[in-house]
């Protein structure tokens, strides 16, 4: 991607190198029990293919349907607990502060392209994008859902509306799940920013408030249609800064590798337990992925609709 010079984002909240310890009330177990309540699903109604960007702004008006899934504690991109994948030793990590230096520019370049995307998307449908907050960290760091380190993977916390990314899960996405390639590390992020669109546009609050009533099986399918929606919404970011000219040669194919190696069942070798399902398999993503990346149309990114998952 060509993000060299271009402008950052300045809400990005560098807490690299300081280290929170375990107090400041959570204690180690604080992200055991889903802290992260990925939120739940609305229904974004579909049809109205003319604008897809008008979808948005009646979902949020009409104030949404619902049904909901999923569950995933973190709402982590990678997965966690029994299913995450073993954990790189960061002592055989390669990266030095410089190599996290640039990383983190890329962030905030990432990040700026994602807040053009969506101020516009909104502004179309007149409301008001409000951008989250992105935080690096190293090591550990405390969010409002709870203690976040090197093995939550990167996630969005609807607590406080941000989202966080430990630098050296990129090392892992190269290395571990075959993932290199500095667009792979900017689907990662643009996925997280969707899910704080969902959040804007109440998907993931009503996921929330309906999740108690739903069996574990229900909560699953729904994360899953939550999770498939965000990466469809990575598409259409892809697509947006593609027609800025800024995609190389490859790209596509890093994002939607990406896409492939952290389905559930890569991520679970095949054996996914149906209890694991919560961010579909790896042909799901790639295919919604796909669908806003070809479309760069939000409205078709409808996960909620009859049979679309
Ligand atoms: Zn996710």
């Amino acid at each position: 991607m060509k993000w060299r010079g271009r402008e950052r984002s300045s809400n990005i909240e560098d807490r690299r190198g300081t280290t929170v310890g375990g107090g400041g009330g959570f204690g180690r177990g604080g992200l055991g029990y889903n802290p992260f309540g990925s939120g739940g699903g609305f229904r974004i109604p579909s049809g109205g293919r003319s604008s897809g960007l008008g979808l948005l702004g009646t979902l949020v008006a009409i104030g949404i349907i619902l049904v909901l899934m999923g569950i995933n504690p973190l709402d982590l991109l990678t997965g966690t607990g029994p299913t995450a994948p073993t954990q790189v030793s960061t002592s055989q990590l390669p990266s030095t502060n410089a190599t996290e230096d640039e990383l983190a520019q890329f962030v905030g370049v990432v990040v700026k392209e994602t807040e053009n995307l969506w101020g516009e998307v909104f502004k179309q449908n007149n409301l008001t994008y409000e951008p989250p907050k992105v935080v690096l960290f190293s090591e550990q760091t405390t969010s409002a859902c709870g203690i976040a380190d090197a093995s939550s993977g990167p996630f969005y916390c609807p607590n406080d509306q941000k989202v966080y990314i430990d630098l050296s899960f990129y090392e892992q996405l190269r290395r571990q799940f075959g993932a290199p390639g500095d667009f792979a590390q900017a689907y990662v992020i643009a996925h997280e920013i969707g899910h704080h669109v969902q959040q804007l546009t109440g998907v993931l609050p009503e996921f929330n408030r309906m999740r108690p009533q739903l069996s574990q099986g229900d909560q699953n399918a729904y994360s899953v249609k939550v999770e498939l929606q965000a990466d469809c919404y990575a598409g259409v970011w892809a697509n947006y800064v593609n027609q800025e000219k800024l995609l190389d040669q490859g790209d596509i194919e890093e994002a939607i590798n990406a896409a492939n190696a952290i389905g559930d069942d890569m991520l679970t070798r095949g054996t996914v337990q149906p209890r694991n399902f919560t961010h579909g398999t790896s042909a799901q993503r790639m295919a919604w992925l796909k669908r806003g990346l070809e479309s760069g149309d939000v409205g078709q990114c409808d996960t909620f609709a009859s049979g679309a998952v």
